[in-house]
């Protein structure tokens, strides 16, 4: 089998029935890139940034910054990568920030909020991240954004750095995407407003389920509650994938779910255009893919998601692959 999947190393991404999907890789380090290379990545679909500012004193700067973006996107060889702005907050915390002690942290100021009430520091990383744009194929994600008026301010900031940098003669991609992470309910709820404002989605399923199901993802004593084939998942991530798909717009996966091999099936037929997974799992969701028609599972998806409970949907996707 591990031959079977070492032939399949520079092949792109394509169903039974010819539909080809991206199969991007997750990282939080520029050490993770050589994994990433090695399994046959089509991208990078999201790069955790926060790791850059985690397990140090003080603030990187906006030359380090610049500087590992850059390593980031010459190494992927103009290959897409998409770069999440600072996720801190919740249970990743920065120490020298002296952050508000908050009695929920999960549902309180993190990620693109807390970059929203820092302007500086936020204003630092999108420099960072706009001198890189001309390296690569860029694409920048804003994490946990709840409303439209979030995204706006973000993309203003955004707009403004772009400006500043212009005029200082330095150069700017005129191709960089700017996309969101589906991963509060009320994005998804909402996606098809949110959808007019970028150029893609890419759900974080590891939050959405979380903020969906109301049980904490860290939490043995709840995590039965975590069921990413639940019918209310599927059904949000479907009205994630029709949204966008209204607006012309790509939408991507990046939270577990998108490498789960029971999952993957309805996903395809659900529409996903992207995929982002450990790198490890590359391999074995590209075999997996290239046994699947997506027009089959299109079908077993809208049958699936009128079942009653992840059980039953499980077996359901178990009976049709002939696996158990
Ligand atoms: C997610 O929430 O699904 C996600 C990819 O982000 P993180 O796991 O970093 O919160
Ligand atoms: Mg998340």
């Amino acid at each position: 089998r591990r031959l079977e999947l070492r032939a399949l190393l520079d092949q792109p991404t394509v169903t039974k029935d010819g539909h080809h999907v991206e199969l991007a890789a997750n990282i939080g380090s520029v050490e993770d890139l050589q994994k990433v290379l090695s399994n046959g990545a089509e991208g990078v679909g999201l790069f955790r940034t926060e790791f850059l500012y985690m397990g140090r004193s003080s603030l990187p700067s906006e030359e380090e910054q610049f500087q590992v973006y850059k390593h980031v996107l010459e190494r992927m060889n103009n290959k897409p990568v998409v770069i999440r702005t600072l996720d801190i907050g919740g249970d990743k915390e920065l120490p020298y920030m002296k952050l508000p002690v908050e009695t929920n942290p999960f549902l309180g100021l993190r990620a693109v909020r807390l970059c929203l009430s820092k302007q500086e520091l936020f204003r630092t990383q999108l420099r960072a991240l706009l001198r890189a744009s001309s390296c690569g194929q860029l694409k920048i994600m804003f994490p946990m954004i709840a409303v439209k008026e979030e995204l706006l301010e973000a993309k203003k900031l955004l707009a403004e750095e772009k400006e500043k940098l212009q005029q200082e003669g330095i150069p700017v991609s005129d191709s960089l995407e700017v996309g969101i992470m589906i991963e509060i309910p009320a994005a998804a709820l909402a996606a098809d407003i949110l959808a007019k404002e970028v150029d893609f989605f890419s759900i974080g399923t590891n939050d959405l389920i979380q903020y969906t199901m109301a049980a904490d993802r860290m939490n043995e004593n709840v995590s039965y509650l975590y069921q990413p084939c639940h019918p209310s998942i599927l059904r949000l991530v479907r009205m994630v994938i029709q949204a966008a798909e209204k607006e012309g717009k790509w939408v991507g996966m990046c939270g577990e779910m998108a490498g789960d091999e029971t999952a993957i099936p309805l996903l395809l037929g659900l529409g996903l255009h992207e995929f982002s997974m450990s790198a490890s799992s590359i391999l074995p969701a590209r075999a997996l893919m290239k046994d699947l028609s997506r027009e089959e599972w299109a079908g077993y998806a809208e049958e699936a998601i009128q079942m009653g409970s992840e059980r039953q949907i499980q077996q359901f996707v178990h009976d049709k692959i002939g696996r158990v």
